[in-house]
């Protein structure tokens, strides 16, 4: 835990978890000046501990803080934050078993003021939570006819609290029919695909893996960076591209449609098997069948519990 105030951030401090105590008129309640990252920790098989690209996660915390005008968080705060917790927490990383340390970092202000305003003082916490798999079957997913997450000018880019409070309505309208996630599509047309709750989402349509670009309205997911990479490596042809679901419509018709899925470090690579839209349900191949994502996911996960070379830099390792 580290407090901002008089336009410094002080010394942190490791404290036991437990509730915090906070002012009814704390300004992120009411303003929503909120953001956060999520991320995992693995051990490997000599019981280091291992973190993937904790850098990217540092670097969109604050661009996510930017966009809800609150200060930059020092790099030396979140990666000593992060190595002395895990240090601690050791005893909680699992070792590689589908099962995680969850970590999160998140600020969010804590001026005692009604008012709306940019507070002038932020608290900088991150706790960690032991979590197992996070969807455990092929997701039901459907197309949000009505409802937008983000609109070119807002905030969808950034990993803000309050995008997550605008998402819930929808998401539960979607479970209460059956489905587990919607997918959003773009504010103006409804017409081209965006990404889904917690995860970028990414199609095989002709051999070809190919997801929308990023945005200023869809979160620049980690892992969809991470999958893009492997799967040129693997040296197949990826396509960062709108996508309309007028397309998706018709190569599930061809027959083309051959794999679905979102990307996302909690949910790590989650098979899409059924894509609803305008009343009907498109069901897509088996999830053995699906080349790629099988591919990129496995070798993901290797690379990510130090299993496999380590080609891009991606793993931090903290030795106890
Ligand atoms: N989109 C949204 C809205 C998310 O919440 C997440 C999860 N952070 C993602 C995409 C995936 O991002 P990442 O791969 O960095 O976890």
């Amino acid at each position: 835990v580290v407090d901002y105030k008089d336009g410094e951030w002080q010394q942190p401090e490791i404290l036991p978890y437990g509730n915090l105590a906070l002012s009814p008129a704390t300004s992120a309640i009411h303003y929503g000046q909120s953001v956060f990252e999520g991320m995992k920790a693995y051990k490997d098989a000599n019981g280091d501990i291992l973190l993937f690209r904790p850098l990217e996660n540092y670097k969109r915390l604050n661009i996510s803080a930017e966009r809800m005008c609150m200060p930059e968080l020092p790099e030396d705060i979140f990666m000593q934050g992060l190595e002395q917790l895990l240090r601690m927490d050791a005893a909680w990383v699992p070792p590689t078993d589908g099962c995680a340390l969850y970590i999160r970092p998140f600020m969010f202000a804590t001026d005692d003021f009604i008012g709306v305003r940019p507070s002038s003082s932020y608290k900088f916490v991150i706790f960690t939570c032991p979590v197992g798999a996070y969807y455990g079957q092929p997701l039901k997913v459907a197309i949000e006819p009505k409802y937008v997450r983000s609109a070119e000018g807002g905030a969808g880019y950034a990993k803000a609290a309050g995008n997550y409070g605008a998402a819930l309505l929808p998401a539960r309208k979607m479970q209460e029919k059956g489905y587990h996630q919607l997918i959003w599509t773009d504010a103006k047309e409804h017409k081209f695909i965006e990404e889904s709750g917690t995860m970028n989402v990414m199609f095989v349509i002709d051999g070809k893996l190919i997801t929308p670009p990023v945005s200023t309205t869809i979160l620049k997911g980690i892992t969809r960076d991470s999958v893009l990479t492997l799967a040129r490596d693997l040296g197949y042809t990826v396509e960062e591209r709108k996508v309309s679901v007028d397309e998706l419509v018709e190569a599930h018709k061809a027959g083309k449609l051959q794999e679905a899925f979102g990307t996302g470090t909690a949910a790590t690579v989650a098979q899409i098997a059924t894509i609803h839209y305008n009343g009907a349900d498109m069901d897509l191949p088996a999830v053995e069948t699906r080349e790629i994502s099988n591919r990129v996911a496995a070798e993901l996960e290797k690379v990510k519990t130090g299993r496999a070379a380590d080609t891009h830099n991606w793993v931090y390792r903290i030795s106890l």
